[in-house]
């Protein structure tokens, strides 16, 4: 394959201690768009894991003491770099993920915001000083970094969650190992040399790839030098990933499954709810956490609402990612054969398909836009994610049954309202049970908002205001001022 472009490439080893390490043992990478061999990549394990852990270790005192400022240099560096070759990893986003070219490119300019916005908080970590309760001493708080971090990252977004995490970590003054996806780990391998040339101290962000996870992750995570676990994935792997961690009660974020409802209520602007819900399901091939998966809508437009939705989803066009399309593969064979099962679910609990319904003859791993419709409010899929291009649409009669139905879930990750009347929207948005909730628009992701979720959906944050400080932790001093003066207890 042809990840080659201006005489750059994605490199294929594993990057530990500042040096990109060939160890003779590699998996295969596919291209999902027609399932043929993009590379060989270096297959790490548990040998590798503590490798990095060590360097990671090593690192972690002068890194953590490097100025501020001298740390934003760097991550602004590393942004410059990544922006040169924006070429190079857009494309080798669509190889490897199959999206098209134009979301890769989205993805590409939205992880340079995220770095950059890592870049200008380094400076702005602020600590508090207070007087203490009774008078006698002050009270000091000052952050610092957690410690070596394990940043686990998934191939739906092969970029931007490794620089979400990456970002905050360096910034915080960590030092990293990440692992990516095996689907997707020539992107992460891109990132990681953007940080190598930029002159990141060796060290300070290593890289694992490896085709069992979990020979990775376990070593590290039974190793108490580790401080930090950071994972984006399953509710499945997230959960068992806390167990483990639970051992050395070692600090973690999570960025989990969803079960995103996307409410259009009776006063909506049907046109716009119809445009954001069609990049809202059909980005990604339908394979995002934040993407809808119950469509909810007003009995009263409902009809209307299904007929245009309908009719843009017919428009879509399907195909290789590296052509003008709508729509890419699947990531794998696996991934579009569940999808017949998917769709026997939902018609056996009374879903009409009104268009799609099958795979695409292709050697790539395609499967057509598909709508289903229920006439009424349905569990079938409440707490299921989807996690392909199905749309399920489902009438209700009124407000309360909308929040009632969207609530209806163990997720609590993206949500979507669509109404015209502002205090509405506050209210409903007011008591919908999630993280974040896009009012009027189908897409939130931003450097500036703070992205996460709540139940089987997540904890911590990444991002905003508050990203950096999953990497932090509070350090409090208490500091005698004048004479000593008593507690009383
Ligand atoms: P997954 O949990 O199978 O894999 C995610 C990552 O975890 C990959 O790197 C994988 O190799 C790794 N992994 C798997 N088993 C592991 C183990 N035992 N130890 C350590 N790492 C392990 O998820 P997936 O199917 O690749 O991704 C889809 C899921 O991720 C969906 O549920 C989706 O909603 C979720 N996701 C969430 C967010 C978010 O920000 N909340 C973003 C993207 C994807």
């Amino acid at each position: 394959m042809d990840t080659h472009i201006g005489g750059a490439a994605a490199p294929r080893a594993l990057y530990i201690d500042g040096a990109w390490q060939e160890i003779g043992r590699t998996f295969s990478v596919f291209n999902p768009a027609d399932g043929s061999l993009l590379a060989e990549i270096a297959d790490g394990g548990a040998e590798e894991a503590l490798a990095a852990l060590d360097a990671a270790q090593r690192a972690q005192r002068g890194w953590s003491a490097v100025a501020p400022r001298a740390r934003a240099n760097l991550l602004h560096a590393a942004h410059r770099l990544m922006l040169e070759r924006e070429d190079i990893f857009v494309r080798t986003m669509t190889l490897e993920s199959g999206k098209p070219l134009t979301e890769a490119r989205a993805e590409f300019r939205l992880s340079a915001d995220f770095l950059l916005w890592f870049a200008e908080q380094v400076a702005h970590i602020h600590g508090t000083y207070a007087n203490s309760s009774n008078g006698g001493f002050r009270i000091v708080v000052a952050h610092h970094p957690v410690g070596p971090s394990l940043l686990i990252t998934p191939w739906n977004f092969p970029l931007l969650m490794i620089v979400r995490k990456a970002g905050a970590a360096l910034a915080a003054g960590c030092t990293t190992i990440t692992k990516t996806a095996m689907e997707t780990p020539m992107t992460g391998a891109l990132f990681i040399q953007v940080l190598h040339d930029a002159g990141f101290p060796k060290g300070v962000a290593n890289l694992v790839h490896t085709s069992d996870s979990a020979s990775v992750s376990e070593p590290l995570i039974h190793d108490p030098r580790l401080r930090k676990i950071s994972f984006t994935g399953s509710t499945r792997v997230g959960s068992r990933l806390m167990q483990l961690g639970a051992e050395n009660i070692v600090n973690s974020s999570m960025e989990l499954g969803g079960d995103g409802p996307f409410i259009v209520l009776d006063d909506a602007d049907v046109d716009l709810a119809v445009d954001q819900a069609i990049i809202c399901k059909f980005r990604n091939a339908g394979q995002a956490c934040v993407a809808a998966n119950r469509i909810i809508v007003d009995r009263r437009v409902e009809p209307g609402f299904t007929e245009r939705f309908v009719q843009k989803v017919r428009a879509l066009k399907v195909g290789n990612g590296m052509e003008a399309v709508d729509v890419g593969p699947m990531i794998s064979a696996k991934q579009r054969d569940r999808l017949y099962d998917t769709l026997q679910l939902l018609t056996k609990a009374g879903g009409e398909v009104l268009t799609g319904g099958r795979a695409v003859q292709s050697p790539g791993y395609f499967f057509e836009p598909t709508v289903v419709r229920f006439d009424a409010r349905n569990d079938v899929m409440c707490s299921q994610e989807l996690f392909a291009p199905i749309a399920t649409i489902f009438a209700v009669d009124g407000v309360a049954e909308a929040l009632d139905f969207a609530n209806d879930t163990r997720f609590g990750l993206a949500s979507y309202v669509f109404t015209r009347d502002l205090t509405r929207a506050m209210a409903f948005g007011e008591r919908l049970e999630f993280g974040m909730v896009g009012i009027n628009r189908g897409i939130m992701a931003d450097p500036a908002a703070p992205f996460g979720g709540t139940k089987a959906s997540g904890t911590g944050r990444e991002a905003g205001h508050d990203g950096i400080y999953e990497f932090l932790e509070r350090k409090y001093m208490a500091v005698t001022v004048g004479e000593p003066r008593e507690t009383v207890w």
